[in-house]
């Protein structure tokens, strides 16, 4: 049974239908990302199950309850802000030990809790400071202290690191999946930032204009886009449209705008149009032709990036084809004639229309 499941949600802010029809179950103890670009709903949606937002219509419910049946103190769900949201009056101390001291819990079983919090973010010697007074990284774990005090079954993260510098962001996801596993909460992270979403999901929703398009684990996500903007959206691509012309035993043969191709595919029948989508570091290269390949292309310019090698292999209708490669081959400069091709099992088909 799901910890927090949306059946057929929608969304209005005036005639601006912002979450359609939406299905999300989350389960106990899962890292779920909902990643998308800035406006497509995911701050909306973490505002409804919070419940400082109320569905146009639909269900949410949170443990098995209908999340407007219940008072904002009864819920098991507490939420973390990109802006921390810290009270800049109050010590750190009493910042974290807020949602225990609203509820009246006596005063040594707060300093023992409060104690356990430092610990836990690593912010021993802190509780005498203002946060005025701490860096960005440091006032996040204060504001996930804070969160995590009063033991919630959910934690609703609005895009938390967004403010920080690349380095420390990177660090502290390393470090908020660490805590979500020790305490084995449900976290429902929001963010825009693929890599992040990557890193610490254990599955991520990705959003389009208030449509979940695809639902998985991360290493399928990104191995089997379920549709196009998906595969754009998550790492790069190189996307062939076409119609499938020829099936046999699992493998296809397709002719795309720029040529034919041939891939390993199911699910597809003769005559069907397709898009064909090749990672960039998967995406193979001959000065000869290939069997069942005509892509033929030139080299417009190999790019040194630090970690990759990136090579543009403009089409002869004008498409411009990536490749990335760890190490650089070196045989290729600007202006050769190239052969493009890939291991058959190396492409995903995703159906176009
Ligand atoms: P995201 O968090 O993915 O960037 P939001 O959920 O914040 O997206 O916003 C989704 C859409 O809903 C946007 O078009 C935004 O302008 C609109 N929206 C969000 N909150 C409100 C509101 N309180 N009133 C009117 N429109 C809103
Ligand atoms: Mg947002």
């Amino acid at each position: 049974e799901p910890i927090v499941s949306l059946k057929k949600v929608n969304k209005f802010f005036g005639s601006n239908h912002v979450i359609k029809d939406m299905d999300l179950d989350i389960n106990e103890g899962e890292f779920l990302t909902l990643l998308g670009p800035s406006g497509c709903g995911k701050t909306t949606i973490l505002r409804m199950i919070a419940g400082f937002e109320d569905a146009t219509n639909g269900v949410i419910e949170v443990q098995g309850e209908r999340v407007e049946e219940k008072e904002a103190y009864e819920r098991d769900v507490n939420t973390v802000f990109q802006s921390y949201a810290l009270f800049p009056h109050m010590t750190v101390y009493d910042n974290i030990a807020y949602g225990l001291t609203v509820k009246k819990v006596p005063k040594d079983q707060i300093r023992e809790r409060v104690k356990e919090m430092l610990e836990l973010v690593q912010l021993m010697g802190f509780e005498g400071r203002k946060p005025d007074m701490m860096s960005g990284g440091q006032k996040q774990r204060v504001a996930i202290a804070r969160a995590l005090i009063n033991n919630p079954k959910v934690l609703l993260l609005d895009e938390p690191l967004g403010a920080l510098d690349l380095q420390l962001r990177k660090q502290m996801q390393i470090e908020l999946k660490r805590l979500q596993k020790l305490l084995n909460i449900t976290f429902v992270y929001v963010t825009h930032d693929q890599e992040e979403a990557m890193t610490m999901s254990d599955r991520i929703a990705v959003m389009n204009a208030g449509v979940i398009e695809h639902l998985a684990s991360p290493s399928e996500i990104y191995n089997q886009p379920k549709t196009r903007f998906v595969a754009n959206f998550i790492g790069e691509s190189n996307i062939f449209t076409g119609e499938v012309k020829k099936m046999e035993d699992h493998i296809a043969e397709i002719k795309v705008e720029q040529g034919n191709v041939k891939m390993e595919l199911s699910g597809f029948e003769q005559g069907e149009q397709i898009h064909v989508c090749v990672r960039p570091e998967v995406m193979k290269y001959s000065k000869t032709p290939i069997d069942g390949f005509s892509l033929e292309g030139t080299v417009k310019n190999v790019i040194f990036v630090g970690a990759q090698y990136r090579t543009l292999v403009t089409m002869d209708n004008g498409y411009d084809v990536k490749i990335n490669r760890v190490k650089h081959d070196n045989d290729l400069k600007e202006g050769d004639r190239i052969y493009l091709y890939w291991d058959l099992e190396d492409a995903t088909g995703i159906k176009a229309q």
